[in-house]
């Protein structure tokens, strides 16, 4: 029998697509015990447990016949307000229940705004470096992607209003920037408030849009960091970006969008045809862990784990690098991202470190070019304070090896 050439069934469409290579690093670590910088998985300790043990039962004896039921693809009514109601009270964002779209993670958001905004050639502007899974669901769309780098005030908005420039006189409109502005992944950089009101004028001078991907907006360890979210300054402008994957839990699986009403329509209808609507079941937990005010009560707990876990590494960093290697400081989130500042490919590392057991990610994934070879990702949310003391020493000997083979 000849066997049958299965690509030939396959869309385009496909061959634009990418596999996590973040995933991928997962499946090795779980085989062995290997200290992960890798992943940006929560720490279980943030799990409110017990309490959504009690929310579930509760949901269930309530409101079990509509808990149960299909519902509104925008999401169930009364979770919206809820939503409504945390974000203004947490992040200050005026939202009207109709420009609200509840999701499954931000993930399908972001897939969802790559087929309602993207055509093939289109223009969009990232991040450089920037979220792998925001590449990956932008990807199969066919864009071309504008870079712009990133220092420790997050994406350098001169830099990017340099290549606006050049590519308007080139005839040349861009869609939207994509910007995570606060404890960026992977730079664990932040925008300042003066990039921020840059991005906003530009915007309009340029007529674009901004995702800002706000996720880690309710995980900032520090005093005095300007929080504000974009959609607060340019409402008309920005598609706002939530999720509680970081802040309850990234198994429920829920993500919101905040958009100008015409667009949320446009998103409804997409939604409709992917899945009719984010599981209501999840979404009744969800409002009855708002109304409790779950979240808010655990937040601060998360903080005083990841504010731990971050100095213990920038203290490990500063112990074990040498001289040369730059790493951000981040006021927030879960990543330190790191510059060897030397010709050496760090995928070209990490067999080595796996066998000596620590796994980190590679930088140049998040490169939507893939450039950065020097670069890496460290997540400081997952493993422990002792683990994290031991993963830098072993990275640091290993870099250190590296850097002395040059
Ligand atoms: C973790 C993370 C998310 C969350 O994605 P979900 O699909 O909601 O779990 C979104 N954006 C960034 C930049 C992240 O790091």
């Amino acid at each position: 029998m000849v066997p049958i050439d299965y690509t030939r069934f396959l869309s385009v469409e496909t061959q634009y697509m990418r596999a996590s290579e973040i995933r991928e690093l997962l499946k090795l670590t779980e085989k062995r015990e290997v200290i992960s910088f890798a992943g940006g998985l929560p720490d279980p300790q943030t799990f409110p447990v017990e309490e959504i043990a009690e929310i579930v039962s509760y949901v269930i004896k309530e409101y079990g016949a509509s808990a149960l039921q299909y519902g509104p693809t925008k999401g169930v009514t009364r979770y919206i307000l809820e939503l409504v109601d945390f974000l203004k009270r947490n992040r200050g964002i005026e939202a009207s229940p109709e420009e609200v779209i509840v999701t499954v993670g931000s993930q399908q958001a972001l897939d969802i705004l790559a087929r309602i905004l993207i055509d093939p050639g289109d223009y969009v502007v990232v991040e450089e470096p920037t979220y792998l899974a925001t590449l990956n669901a932008f990807r199969p769309r066919r864009p071309n992607f504008v870079g712009v780098p990133i220092d420790n005030d997050g994406m350098i908005v001169d830099i990017l209003e340099e290549k606006l420039r050049k590519l308007y006189a080139e005839g040349k409109r861009v869609k939207f920037v994509y910007t995570i502005p606060i404890a960026q992944n992977p730079g664990g950089v932040t925008l300042s408030r003066k990039r921020k009101e840059k991005l906003v004028e530009l915007a309009e001078q340029y007529n674009f849009l901004i995702i800002e991907d706000d996720v880690y907006g309710l995980l900032v360890f520090e005093e005095g960091v300007d929080r504000t979210p974009i959609k607060r300054l340019a409402p008309e402008r920005t598609i706002y970006l939530g999720s509680f994957s970081k802040v309850l839990s990234p198994g429920m699986r829920l993500g919101h969008v905040i958009a100008p009403k015409p667009l949320t329509d446009v998103i409804e209808k997409a939604k409709q045809a992917i899945d009719l609507h984010a599981p209501t079941l999840t979404q009744y937990i969800a409002m009855e862990a708002l109304r409790r005010r779950v979240i808010e009560r655990n937040i601060p707990k998360i903080i005083s784990l990841y504010k731990a876990k971050r100095d213990a590494m920038l203290e490990a960093l500063k112990r074990e690098m040498p001289e040369g290697v730059w790493w951000s400081r981040p006021v927030g989130g879960v990543f330190i991202w790191l510059k060897l500042n030397a010709n050496i490919d760090t995928s070209e590392l990490l067999p080595k470190a796996i066998e000596r057991g620590v796994a980190y990610v590679p930088g140049k994934s998040f490169y939507h070019d893939l450039s950065g070879i020097d670069t890496m990702r460290l997540s400081f949310s997952k493993p422990t304070i002792e683990e994290i003391d031991k993963g830098i020493r072993i990275l640091g000997e290993i870099v250190r090896d590296s850097l002395k083979k040059q």
